[in-house]
């Protein structure tokens, strides 16, 4: 898929020219920039897999009409979950907050997903809430993390064929900073991947870069 790509002036060029003249020939095209067809097939597929333009065969290219917002939309509504996701670290429910945030620090992740002996779902660790326990009163390594940690139902989830701008929307609205991807099962939600704020930055930055 192409993002909203930056058009190069011959390409703008045989953009207007489609917009002014349209429908038309690849070779009437070339004719009116005294270039041979062969030069501008490349910027015709260019413009064709943006979609500024559409090709019908024997009738020739015609101006989609699409602004760069529409395209950027359909673009976005094209990224999905799976494209972007990364491996989710998760603990058992029953191991202490002293190594959660030791598995914080070794794996180099923000959150922690728990899970039970079925390897389910049933809670989020964020670093507040681990800071928050550690500022209490407790000994962190006899407190268990299901003690602290945020429990399902309450958990917002994603699934691989979901959208991601449906799980952006998600982090902005409920302040998170990531979702865990899973798998429904008999058993629960078995836990696949994560989805945070960086895979949500990386998608934008393929997006400008053209790259998806
Ligand atoms: P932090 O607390 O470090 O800023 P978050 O913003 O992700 O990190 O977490 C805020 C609160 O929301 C925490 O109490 C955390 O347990 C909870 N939380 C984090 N992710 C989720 C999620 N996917 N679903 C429900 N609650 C979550």
């Amino acid at each position: 898929m192409v993002g909203t790509i930056q058009l190069n002036s011959r390409q703008e060029r045989i953009l207007q020219i489609v917009k002014d003249n349209g429908p038309i020939t690849g070779e009437h095209i070339a004719d009116q920039l005294n270039l041979t067809r062969a030069t501008l097939r490349p910027d015709l597929a260019i413009l064709t897999m943006a979609g500024y333009l559409d090709a019908r065969p024997r009738v020739g290219y015609f101006y989609t009409g699409k602004t760069k917002t529409q395209l950027l939309t359909e673009n976005l509504n094209n990224i999905f979950v799976k494209d972007f996701q990364s491996l989710p670290v998760v603990v058992k429910e029953n191991v202490s907050v002293y190594d959660a945030i030791v598995t914080v620090f070794l794996e180099d992740v923000g959150t922690l997903f728990v899970v039970d002996e079925n390897s389910c779902l049933v809670g989020v660790l964020s670093r507040k809430d681990l800071l928050r326990a550690s500022i209490g009163k407790h000994e962190l390594s006899s407190l268990p993390v299901n003690i602290i940690m945020t429990r399902m139902p309450n958990i917002t989830v994603c699934q691989k064929e979901d959208l991601l701008i449906e799980v952006a929307k998600n982090l902005i609205e409920k302040q998170i900073d990531s979702v865990p991807v899973v798998k429904e099962s008999e058993a629960g939600f078995e836990v696949i991947g994560r989805v945070t704020k960086t895979n949500i930055t990386k998608a934008f930055v393929a997006l400008a870069d053209d790259d998806l």
